[in-house]
């Protein structure tokens, strides 16, 4: 994405409106998102994959992530951060991206969002640089109170705990046994904060002993003609989709469960810690042609 300043004082003046002596001081940018499992777009209402090990289709239940510190990256290699206007979808530091497009095989409704919109200083930008998560001054807030887009129940995560960063749940062709060989239908991946401690209610503050937000950098990136991708397939690369060995349903985050190493490994985030392991960029997100 390229935005010359003299050409566009050269436009303004070529309309006959005086240029002045002040340059346009910012420009937008619209930072869209698309799910893939591998090149194929994913939706609700059919099967997608194959995906897992052993490989298996599956249908999509829900797709939704929270992103904050998002900045472009400029020809230096310094990351500019976006201004976020609030809207239904963000407010600033916070944005929700909401991949599920409803539908009987769905967990939310067909509303979705797939674009951030935000402004930064006009200049020449190359890369794109996010984290997956909350600010932790706005996680610990009542989901009933706080404005939109933290006000979204089905990302609640209790009301001490935050919110869920991602959640991506998907319902595996033939269902999930659980150890004791009970079968359940759909298969949880929630991330977020956990071990936290405070009660926000009384005015503490909340500490998380492992934060689990998730810093994704793209170095090529034009939001002109790319999207973010969030790939399930790579997502779900060594996780066993059609079986849970124990805890919560799939993965939530919890440190002992024995379906999370495999995801956070893939993820780049420690489950002892809760800080991301791998500096750079985990396979999950990549830059995607769109236009
Ligand atoms: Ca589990």
């Amino acid at each position: 994405m390229r935005l010359s300043l003299p050409a566009l004082c050269g436009l303004a003046l070529a309309t006959l409106t005086a240029c002045g002596t002040t340059p346009p001081q910012t420009q937008t940018v619209e930072i869209a998102f698309t799910l893939r499992a591998g090149t194929a777009p994913v939706y609700c209402g059919g099967p997608f994959g194959p995906l897992g090990t052993p490989a298996v289709t599956a249908t999509l239940r829900d797709a939704r992530l929270y992103v904050q510190d998002i900045a472009l990256i400029d020809t230096t290699g310094t990351a500019v951060p976006v201004t976020l206007p609030a809207n239904d979808w963000q407010q600033p530091g916070v944005a929700l991206i909401d991949l599920e497009t409803g539908g009987p095989d769905c967990a939310g409704t067909a509303a979705t969002n797939p674009v951030i919109r935000g402004t930064l200083p006009a200049r020449t930008y190359s890369g794109l640089r996010f984290t997956v998560g909350v600010p932790e001054t706005l996680n610990h807030t009542s989901v009933e109170v706080t404005p939109a887009p933290l006000d979204v129940v089905a990302m609640n995560w209790s009301w001490q705990a935050g919110r869920k960063f991602m959640k991506v749940e998907v319902t595996p062709t033939g269902g999930v046994t659980k150890p004791d060989g009970a079968k359940t239908a759909t298969w949880f991946l929630h991330l977020g904060s956990t071990d936290c401690t405070g009660n926000p209610a009384q005015g503490g503050a909340v500490t998380c002993q492992r934060p689990n937000r998730l810093p994704v950098t793209l170095p090529a990136f034009d939001p002109a003609r790319q999207a973010v991708a969030l790939d399930l397939t790579a997502l779900f690369t060594g996780t066993d989709l059609t079986r849970d060995q124990g805890g919560a349903v799939g993965c939530m985050s919890g440190p002992t469960d024995p379906d999370c190493p495999a995801v956070f490994g893939t993820l780049g985030l420690s489950l002892t810690n809760g800080q991301p392991v791998t500096p750079g960029q985990p396979p999950v997100f990549r830059a995607v042609d769109v236009r």
